[in-house]
């Protein structure tokens, strides 16, 4: 097991840039493998639901360099505790979701680095805004004081050709352009997270600085 989740995290390595961030997408993934990985240099992983991340994470409480990401839909109540449990969230897709964040970590001293997810297709299926819902909530989400808003999240409908599919990676790059060019005062646009297992390195050659394979890292 080891060796093929070794082998395949090379293989990830020698295809991206040592500037991309490589977030290891371990909600498949068991608390053996996700020491695996880590025994490899990975310090950052990405779960989806709260209950089984709490779990790994009392697991693996002695790693205490790691940063857990979260990467699923979250529900107001759980926001809190999400907030407090985790580095990074990915999956801000709302401006009531980011306003409750805000209130929740008023009195954290370290409140967690989020990005905004963005549907630059529309996709009856994902959360986040539109480009144009986003660009209408931009001020609302600037006023908040304690959201900590570094970038951009997307994640692509299934079954785009691989030109579509960079096309897509490369509108929600110049979405975060736009963005930036409004110089707001507290959200910033440094980060695009963006690829998986199946096209990381498309999503790269549109600018991604955090990329989140899972399967490609975990399967055997
Ligand atoms: C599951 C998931 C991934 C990883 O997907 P793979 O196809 O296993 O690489 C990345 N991002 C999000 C938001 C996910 O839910």
């Amino acid at each position: 097991m080891e060796k093929t989740i070794y082998a395949n995290i090379d293989r990830i390595r020698k295809k991206i840039p040592s500037s991309t961030l490589l977030v290891a997408v371990s909600k498949q993934a068991s608390v053996a493998e996700i020491k695996a990985a880590y025994a490899t240099g990975i310090r950052d992983f990405a779960e989806n639901r709260l209950q089984t991340a709490l779990l790994k994470q009392e697991q693996l409480q002695d790693l205490t360099d790691i940063r857990w990401h979260f990467i699923g839909h979250i529900q107001t109540k759980k926001a809190k505790k999400i907030a407090e449990n985790f580095s990074w969230i990915h999956s801000v897709d709302s401006l009531k979701l980011a306003q409750k964040l805000n209130s929740v970590t008023v009195d954290m001293s370290s409140a967690p680095q989020v990005c905004l997810q963005v549907k630059v297709l529309p996709d009856p299926n994902k959360y986040g805004w539109s480009p144009t819902e986003l660009l209408e909530d931009l001020a609302n989400l600037d006023s908040l004081e304690y959201l900590n808003v570094r970038g951009l999240m997307a994640i692509l409908p299934w079954g785009l050709s691989p030109a579509e599919n960079l096309a897509a990676f490369k509108s929600v790059q110049s979405l975060a352009e736009q963005i930036k060019q409004q110089n707001y005062s507290r959200i910033r646009m440094e980060e695009l997270s963006m690829g998986m297992s199946g096209d990381y390195e498309l999503a790269i050659q549109a600018g991604a600085t955090m990329i989140r394979p899972g399967t490609t890292i975990f399967q055997q």
